[in-house]
């Protein structure tokens, strides 16, 4: 209403000023102009104004509705957001005993494990309308008009549920750190604390007399960035951690994502899954999709293991690269994989998945391994292992070129990465310390000696199998992929060294 008797005003003033003569007009346009722009801003319709985006129900447009049963592995975190949601769901009953509504779950984990799918999954599972926003949407330059979208979402979100007939809608803001970080720690601080007070305003003004309840779900994989004041009991006062699935995990996850993909016999779910630690459900996904795409590229009628061994590689180190390296990089990055390849396989037989040297993303070649389980710890021995293994192809290269290269830079980082985090484990001859207390200086000291002793120990190991070594780099050239049990049978087939 406000806005057509502004606009109508503005006309009624254009008008008279027109009478008065043109010249006398251009710089009032220029005014009105920038005036409505002001009024839009305010509005929040300018500067980043996307809408949110709203989860279909009864056949709409937008995103599809999902289930629980989509989403692969998290059954901890399944259980625990459906344990929440029951009390939207028995509102009723709650209400009786005087319990105060569920105004805000936080859902923590990396990138890619299935938040946003979890938050879609608990709207179809409480019937609720449900808005989805990034944090992003409401960082603004103009002060206000975060906390104007904040007000805008949280209105939106009780019309629709009003205009769909539904008691309850719940309201996703993924990036949750973007908006509700620590107040006062950015430099334009007035805005950002603005909008994430509005947040705290709307979540304190959710009561349970209220037609609609409004559930916020939000989500971040940096929940040590947040304000206290959202973490306060009342406001999102449960989080559910979403992590990186295990073995058993990703084969559910990669069982749903081949739904309706043709898979040859020789593919085995299983071994795919031990094949790929670390991996998010958002890798799976792509995996299989890439496996598909590979597929159709080769005018296969289905999808083999070939070809998900191959997305594997895609997934990780990205599309493979036409530039061919020159041969002595060729010749230096074989031995260079193969130096961590032999010091994975002696020292866990049985690790080595595979060695690539084929230019991809940012890699020349690459040394993939299986690891035995998905670990919660390791001991002192397992990450001096996987110190010897970063190292390794830096000695391998030192062994037979006499020098190193930069290809090394990333191996050395992780290894000084390991070393820290054996002496913060107390497994060093600083014994127990606190990572507050113990200089820097120090720590330097103690990771350098750790890794000086290691950097030895592989060399040693390495000129003892040199000719393992020379075979293994020379077919690796030939072939440009070596599969761990052929490492493992020229490691055999080589002179055994004298025993140490
Ligand atoms: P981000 O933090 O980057 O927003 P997210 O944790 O919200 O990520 P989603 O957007 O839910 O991740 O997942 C992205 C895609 O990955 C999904 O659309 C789905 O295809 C796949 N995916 C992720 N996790 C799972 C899972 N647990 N089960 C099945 N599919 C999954």
């Amino acid at each position: 209403m406000r806005r057509e008797v502004t606009a109508g005003l503005g006309l009624a003033a254009l008008v008279f000023l027109g009478l008065q003569g043109l010249h006398q007009l251009l710089p009032v346009l220029v005014l009105a102009a920038i005036l409505g722009m002001v009024f839009l801003m305010a509005q929040g319709r300018l500067a980043g104004g996307r809408p949110f985006a709203l989860q279909a129900s009864g056949g709409q447009g937008g995103m599809p509705p999902i289930g629980f049963e989509a989403i692969g592995g998290q059954e901890v975190a399944k259980r625990e957001l459906m344990e929440a949601l029951d009390f939207l769901r028995r509102s009723d009953e709650a209400a009786a005993l005087g319990i105060r509504p569920l105004k805000g779950i936080l859902l923590a984990g990396p990138p890619g494990t299935g938040k946003t799918l979890m938050a879609r999954a608990a709207a179809s599972y409480t019937q609720s309308v449900f808005l989805a926003a990034s944090g992003s949407q409401f960082v603004e330059m103009y002060a206000g008009v975060g906390a104007q979208r904040i007000r805008q979402l949280f209105s939106q979100a009780k019309k629709q549920a009003k205009k769909e007939g539904r008691a309850s809608a719940i309201i996703f803001i993924d990036e949750l750190e973007v908006l509700g970080g620590k107040r006062g720690r950015h430099t334009s601080h007035l805005e950002y604390d603005q909008t994430l007070n509005e947040l705290l305003v709307q979540m304190d003004g959710i009561t349970p007399s209220e037609e609609v309840q409004v559930l916020v779900i939000g989500a971040t994989n940096r929940p040590d960035l947040l304000d206290p004041a959202l973490l306060r009991p009342g406001r999102f006062d449960r989080t559910v951690r979403v992590d990186l699935p295990d073995k058993e995990g990703r084969r559910h996850i990669l069982a749903i994502h081949a739904q309706g993909k043709p898979l040859a016999a020789d593919v085995d779910l299983d071994e795919l899954a031990r094949e790929t630690y670390g991996f998010s459900g958002a890798h799976l996904e792509s995996l299989l999709n890439e496996g598909a795409i590979l597929a159709m590229r080769q005018g296969a009628r289905e999808i083999s293991a070939r070809h998900l061994r191959e997305a594997v590689d895609k997934v990780l180190l990205g599309e493979k690269l036409d530039r061919r390296p020159r041969e002595t990089e060729r010749r230096r990055v074989a031995y260079h994989e193969m130096g961590h390849a032999l010091v994975s396989e002696l020292g866990r037989p049985g690790s080595v998945s595979v060695v690539t040297l084929s230019p991809r993303g940012r890699a020349l070649g690459y040394m993939r391994q299986t690891p035995e389980d998905d670990p919660y710890l390791y001991t002192k021995e397992e990450l001096e292992h996987q110190i010897d293994v970063c190292l390794g192809g830096a000695a391998a290269e030192e062994l037979v070129f006499a020098s190193r290269s930069t290809g090394a830079v990333g191996d050395f980082e992780q290894a000084v990465d390991l070393a820290l985090r054996m002496i913060l484990a107390g497994m060093s001859s600083l014994g127990i310390v606190s990572r507050e207390l113990v200089p820097d200086e120090l720590l330097h000291q103690e990771s350098h000696r750790i890794l000086k002793r290691r950097e030895a120990r592989v060399r040693a190991l390495l000129a003892e199998h040199r000719e393992a070594l020379e075979a293994a780099a020379q077919e690796l050239l030939q072939e440009e992929k070596l599969s761990g049990d052929r490492i493992r049978q020229l490691l055999q087939a080589a002179p055994q060294p004298a025993s140490r």
